[in-house]
Formats: structure tokens, sequence, C-alpha cells
């Protein structure tokens, strides 16, 4: 009989293994008693700020106010969040999260009126105020960025109505969500080691890498059947979402969904144009990766349930935590000693909570805000996947450092636009680390796949996925009924373009649509396979170019959301308007393409 390993309890394991929140608050009576100032101050605000146009004071002091109680309220936030995330099953940090998620919806409601009220200002008024007090400089941008919406916000009566109705324009995408989480009947199949298993989307995500064919197919062929019985209902249910859409956009005079959803967040439509154009002229080089998976599997017919199977092997590299940390700091050295002083510091003040316990919160994340240092959960195992899991988070993390100690309060949280992008170059740099010190054809290849993979799911197939959602908006706005076998047709035709010739284009693919969440996020996609792009990009700028490079790297990191997305972006060095960047990560992927190939065909 083999022994059972089991967990350690939160409270056996080491404290260095730890994170340190008392230094967000020394004790739990000092989270008390900010929480019960926010919850003072979010019942006195309302009354305080009815002037708030009256002049350019009484501005200053409400915008003032306003910002500093979210961020006493964020602080209380993340305090519970982390303290519940280390141990789920502790009930004294259930009440306390709880308690702070309770708050934050009640403050939300309650401040409501602050941005109407704010655009209720005549614009030529509002510049008048920005100019004669020097307090309201700061907030600048932050009201510039917020007047810009100023054409697409109806009359105080019509946002009501709309407001009103947010949760039942929203009940088709519930609907999606409890049918795909909770009621489609999956069944019970066979695993690896021909255990019956009841299959579910984790049980999915695993057996359809698995090394065993019959398991892979198998797993395939009995998910899509399940979502087969359910495509017309999953066609409505997605026909409604973008209906929507398409209906809030109208009303908001908006021309199109996507120019709603990008205009949001200050993005031009041309970026995403431009990255579905270049997806398209590069396909080549996807069918040429998938025509090597079709070669080293030694199959005769490559099949959409092969493409997740690992390509070679286990690696053979492992790392402690110990050695990892140091890999951390050798990757991250191109880019200079301060950024590298930030990780040291992550490592002796103990940012980190390091390994799996009982009832911890599973995955990595980087969390933390502007009064406390960032924070790292990971759930730690001895290999390169977590290696790279770590050298990500610690992107997020120390551009939250700089973003905190370069920018005021209001813009000290970076646009999600831009997030992806430092973790990720961060990941590019250990990438090209690695295969500078690796010599063993095997360890290198096992890298260049993993980074061509990464860039297969995340350039490749959410430029697909992009695509389909922009079929869906567009042919709903010229009243085309999405049907499921409209939606099929399509979405079998658009994956035989982007997997190219070497894949069989087995009839279940066709169903992908109909159970991907991220269809229900309204044009979200695309900012992966754009973040992605820039980071390939700007690792290479930072490895191959000059300290200017690397200097406009380290700004962007300062920048937080003290300009529009794009504009931080070029300051980088990257501009996302243009198909340059695009082109140099397509570049990337085909010089390592290139030596994967030799590596496993010779
Ligand atoms: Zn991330």
């Amino acid at each position: 009989m083999s022994a059972i390993k089991t967990l350690p309890k939160r409270e056996d394991v080491p404290t260095e293994l730890t994170w340190d929140l008392t230094t967000i608050y020394p004790t739990d009576d000092a989270w008390e008693q900010d929480y019960q100032a926010v919850v003072t101050l979010a019942d006195q605000l309302p009354a305080i700020q009815k002037d708030l146009g009256a002049s350019a004071r009484d501005l200053s002091n409400g915008l003032d106010q306003y910002f500093d109680l979210y961020r006493k309220l964020e602080k209380v936030y993340v305090y519970s969040s982390l303290k519940h995330n280390q141990d789920n099953n502790n009930t004294t940090y259930q009440a306390l999260n709880q308690r702070a998620s309770a708050l934050l919806a009640q403050v939300g409601a309650k401040l409501a009126f602050f941005e109407p009220a704010i655009l209720a200002i005549p614009e030529a008024q509002l510049n008048q105020f920005i100019n004669e007090n020097s307090n309201l400089k700061v907030y600048r941008h932050y009201l510039e960025t917020l007047t810009a919406t100023r054409a697409h916000i109806l009359d105080e009566a019509s946002e009501k109505l709309l407001a009103g109705a947010s949760d039942i324009f929203e009940g088709s995408a519930d609907t999606f969500n409890i049918l795909n989480d909770v009621d489609l009947p999956f069944p019970v199949i066979k695993d690896e080691r021909d255990q019956d298993t009841q299959l579910s989307q984790g049980v999915y995500g695993r057996l359809i890498e698995s090394t065993d064919r019959a398991v892979r197919q198998n797993a395939f062929k009995q998910l899509y059947k399940v979502y087969g019985q359910f495509r017309n209902t999953l066609a409505a249910t997605l026909s409604n979402y973008v209906k929507m859409h398409n209906y809030q956009a109208q009303v908001h005079h908006y021309d199109s969904a996507r120019a709603a959803a990008l205009g949001a967040n200050q993005i031009p439509e041309t970026v995403y144009e431009t990255l579905v154009k270049l997806v398209n002229k590069n396909l080549p080089l996807l069918h040429r990766y998938v025509a090597l998976r079709k070669k080293i599997l030694g199959v005769d017919e490559l099949h959409m349930y092969d493409m997740y199977t690992p390509l070679t092997g286990k690696p053979s590299l492992t790392y402690t935590y110990p050695e990892a940390k140091a890999e951390v700091l050798n990757a991250t050295a191109v880019l200079g000693h301060e950024y590298t002083s930030i990780v040291e510091e992550a490592y002796a003040n103990r940012w980190i909570d390091v390994v799996e316990n009982q009832g911890k919160t599973s995955g990595a994340y980087s969390g933390g805000m502007y009064d406390t240092n960032p924070f790292i959960l990971l759930n730690w195992q001895d290999n390169l996947n977590n290696l790279y899991t770590l050298v990500h988070e610690m992107g997020h993390s120390v551009h939250s450092y700089y973003s905190h100690h370069n920018q005021p309060y209001v813009y000290g949280d970076y646009a999600i636009f831009v997030a992806e992008i430092a973790s990720t170059t961060n990941e590019n740099l250990l990438t090209d680390y690695l295969l500078k010190q690796q010599t063993d054809p095997k360890t290198r290849a096992y890298i260049l796949n993993y980074y061509l993979d990464g860039f297969k799911g995340t350039i490749f197939r959410q430029t697909q996925f992009a695509e389909f959602e922009h079929f869906l908006h567009t042919e709903a706005a010229k009243g085309q009924p999405l049907t499921a076998q409209s939606l099929s047709d399509y979405y079998a035709e658009l994956n035989q373009r982007y997997y190219g010739p070497a894949v069989v284009n087995d009839p279940e693919i066709a169903l992908e649509w109909s159970r991907i969440p991220h269809f229900y996020y309204n044009y979200y996609v695309y900012q992966y396979a754009t973040g992605f792009a820039a980071a390939t990009t700007l690792s290479d700028k930072i490895v191959n170019g000059n300290a200017t490079d690397r200097q406009a790297y380290l700004n962007y990191l300062k920048s937080g959301s003290s300009k529009d997305p794009i504009t931080i972006m070029q300051g980088a060095g990257v501009d996302m308007t243009q198909p340059a960047y695009l082109e140099k990560a397509f570049q990337v992927f085909e010089t390592r393409l290139n030596e994967l190939e030799k590596l496993l065909t010779d």
C-alpha cells in the first residue's frame, strides 16, 4: 500500500514559507477599525459631495475624499481576501472576507452618483476648474478620460433605466454559466488507469493532454456529444448576449459593439484589426507547427484531440524553490540592479506564500494594493512550470511595486490591456536565459516547445476566438439569425483555416464555440494575443537592444494608468496600432520553430 501524502495544516507551514500579512494590519482589530472607518465615511460622503460642481475647491475636496475612501476600502478588502485564500476552511477569515465583499458592493452603490455628478459639470467649466486649482492638476488625466465618454452617456433618467435592468441584460450569460458549470449531464468515462471518472471541465482539461490516444479521443467525443445535445440552447444564450452588446452600443451612440467595448478602455479598433490581419498572414507558421506535431506523434491522421498532448515528454529539469528563486534573479538580471533588488526584497520580506496547505486557494496570483507591498500566492512544485509561474507572478508584482512607488493613488493600478505584458515579458526573459544555459537537446526541445505551445494557445487561438466573436456581433447587427447550424458552419471553416491541412477537421470541433466562457466577455480575448506578442517583442529589445530600450521598458512599469494604454506601450517601445511588433513576434516564433524542427527530426 502506498502512503497517501497529506497536505500540511496552515498552522504547520514554516513561517519563512508564508507571506507576512502583519505588514498590512498588525492585528485583526486594526482591520476592524479601518472597516468601521470606511462604513462611517461611506455614509457621510454623499451628503458632503452634493455640491461637487459648485467650485474648483469643492471638486478637488470631493475627489480627494472619494479616492481616500476607496484606498482604505481596498486595503480592508485585500487583507481579508489574502487571509481567506491562505486557508479557505478558516471560518474567521471566511467571515471577514464576506464582510469586506459586502462592504465593497455597498460602497459602490452609495457612490454610484459620483462620476455622473462630475459629468454634470459643463466641459468648459470643468476645464476652468482644472486650470485654476493646483490640486486638480493631479486628476487631469482621470477627468479627461471620464470626459471623453460624454458623447456616449445618456440623460440621467435613461441611464437609470438601463442600470436598473443590468441584471436582466446579464441573463443569458448567467444561463450559460449555470448550464456549463452545473447542469450539463456529462457522462462517466474511463481515465488513463482505466478507472471510471466523472467527466467535467477540469477532468476534460487533464484527459485531453493524455499521452494515451484512446483516452483523449474518448474524452473529446464524449464531451462534444453532450454539447451537441444542447447546441440550440447554447446558440440561443450566445445570440441573446451578442444582441445585448449590440443594443447597448447602439443606444450609447457607438458605431458597433466593438467600438463600444474597445472605446471603454481607450483602445482604437485598428489594434484589433491589425492583430487579425497579421495573424492570418502568418497562419502558415501555425500550419508548419501542426505538421511537425503530426510527424512527432507519428500518426496517420492528426485529429483535434491530438493538439494538447505533450510533444516532448516530461521535462528533464527540476528546480527546488531556492534554486528557482536564484534562476528568477539570473533571468531578470538583464533589467538591471534596481529591478533585481526589488525581487530580492520580495524574498527577504516574505511577500510570497510558497507551499500548498490544506484549504489554500489553488493556482497562483499576484495581489496587494497601493499601501501594501505586492504579494504572491503559489502552490510550489519542484518543476520548470513552477519556475515559469514564479517569474510570471514576479513580473506582475514588480510592475505593481514600480507603479505604486511612482504614481499617485488615482493612477496606481494598471489597465488590463497592459497587465499581462509585464508578466509575459518575464517569461520570455526566462526562456531566453534558459536557451543560453541549456545545451542538452532534449532540454532545449522542451523549452522551445513550451514557448511555441504558449504562442499557439495565446496568439493563434485567442485571435481565432476574436475573429469568431466579431463575426457573431457583425452578423447579428445585420439582422442575420445566429443558429447552431450557422455558428457551427462558420466555426468549422475558421478552425480549418487556422490549423491548416495537416489536421482532420473533426465534426465535433465545429461545436467548440458552444463551450467557451470567454465569448460572454465582450471583446476581451484579443488582449491575450496582443499582450503575448508585445511581450515577445519587448523581451527581444531588452536582451538584444541597448540601455535606452531597457529604460523605456522600466518606464512602462512605472506608469500605472497615468496615460492611456496605447501611449504607455508606445513609450515602452511597441506601437500596438502598427504591425511591426507582431511581425517581430512571428519572427521569434519562426526561429524557435526552425530549431525545434531540427532537434526533433534530425
Ligand atoms: Zn498573469
